[in-house]
């Protein structure tokens, strides 16, 4: 076995030094002050050890990656029905672009893309009896900890400048791809995203998608190859048009959010958190990525 906490904390002492942290995100104008000297990382074998560094216990907004986390809900509900309204295909493109959309016919290249999180939004608004309560209580279930919230005042001031995404509810529903009213499910969406966790929180969520769908408490909330599943479309389509890049660079599933996180895994063995708010050009963590590609380079430790 590597010897986990002296890479970890190497890593994150090299990438704490760097001048360029890259920016942080600043079109949701609440995420605008967070500091960019933050810098966490946190490391969940499914052997039972645990290593962590940094800013691991600071929570922040998670944003795109509750993507992966409401997919896996409305897989869990729906079953292969979501595929007729979703594709799995990267898209190549940045998370809030329109043109494919209008292009295909209002069908989302992917669901961790902004406009198939909508469509899957839309789903779970149809499917559950109090949409924000019951999403908020299957991420605390599956992470073990009610103490997850979302941040309310992140999901108002996202919809105060979210015109992309207003543009991208209304193209789907247009093309007859969202079900319930526009206002409806960007409310949702923008809950999902406000959600706050910290690196560990956030490594025990992802947990049972290297698990084969079981939680840290043995509980099974996806089928092994629906896990197969969520796990290809994160290793495809987790970064947006940097995609090719993170499997390029770290070769591992992964998701990323613009405030600052990412999760990664490999099956069977870990999932590993990573935060540090500034991005690069490409709105994924400058610093985040980095340790990522240091930490499969230096462990050996990869899907490939
Ligand atoms: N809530 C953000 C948005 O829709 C999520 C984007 C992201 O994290 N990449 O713009």
């Amino acid at each position: 076995m590597p010897d986990f906490n002296s890479i970890i904390s190497t890593i994150h002492s090299q990438l704490d030094a760097s001048a360029d942290r890259g920016s942080v995100a600043t079109y949701i104008p609440e995420l605008a002050g967070v500091d960019e000297k933050n810098f966490g990382i946190y490391l969940n074998c499914i052997s039972g050890e645990s290593h962590k560094i940094g800013a691991w216990n600071k929570p922040f907004s998670i944003q795109s990656i509750s993507k992966v986390l409401s997919l896996a809900q409305a897989f869990s509900l729906v079953g292969d029905s979501i595929w007729k309204r979703v594709d799995v295909e990267p898209s190549g493109n940045p998370f809030n672009h329109l043109s494919l959309l209008e292009l295909e016919n209002g069908i989302p290249r992917n669901p961790l893309i902004n406009a198939g999180a909508l469509v899957i939004a839309d789903i779970l608004v149809s499917q559950l009896d109090n949409p924000k309560e019951d999403f908020l209580d299957y991420v605390r279930n599956l992470t073990n900890d009610f103490s997850i919230q979302f941040n309310t005042k992140v999901a108002l001031s996202e919809k105060s400048t979210g015109f992309r995404n207003y543009a991208a509810a209304n193209l789907l529903k247009s093309f007859g791809n969202l079900n319930n009213d526009v206002e409806t499910v960007l409310d949702f969406y923008f809950h999902q995203c406000s959600l706050e966790m910290n690196c560990e929180q956030l490594s025990n969520a992802f947990y049972f998608l290297a698990n084969r769908g079981k939680c840290m408490r043995d509980h099974a909330f996806l089928n092994e190859s629906q896990v197969k599943r969520i796990n290809a479309l994160m290793l495809t389509c987790g970064f947006y048009d940097e995609a090719g890049e993170f499997a390029f660079e770290v070769g591992l599933p992964g998701k990323s959010g613009v405030g600052g996180g990412i999760i990664a895994l490999l099956p069977n063995q870990f999932t590993i958190a990573t935060w540090s708010p500034g991005l690069n050009e490409k709105g994924n963590s400058h610093l985040g990525m980095q340790a990522l590609e240091k930490f499969t380079t230096a462990t050996q430790l990869s899907i490939f």
